[in-house]
């Protein structure tokens, strides 16, 4: 595995492709980011299934340390096809900020 990431990782064009995930603890209801690195984070189907990559994301607030796990499937391109999530709920960037904002 460690291999093939190396090769993909060489084909890529150097670009910084991060994508910001935010997510609300469905339990303590903290908001917080989650950085996506597109060129390391994600996995290869290898043809199977429609997706071209799929990742999952384990992730915890740091007020009730729930486990909150990400799903998400991209295409070829990298773009976000289904994105799914267990123990929270995605929220936009302006709720992020605002949660931050009011605090
Ligand atoms: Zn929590």
């Amino acid at each position: 595995m460690k291999f093939l990431k190396k090769i993909f990782s060489f084909l890529d064009k150097p670009q910084d492709d991060v994508l910001m995930l935010y997510v609300r603890c469905n339990h303590c209801k903290t908001v917080f980011g989650i950085r996506i690195d597109l060129r390391r984070d994600l996995n290869s189907t290898y043809g199977e299934g429609p997706a071209e990559f799929t990742l999952r994301k384990e992730a915890m607030d740091n007020k009730c340390y729930r486990l909150i796990i990400i799903t998400m499937e991209f295409d070829s391109a990298r773009k976000v096809l289904q994105q799914d999530i267990q123990g929270g709920t995605f929220v936009t960037v302006e709720e992020y900020q605002q949660y931050h904002a009011s605090r």
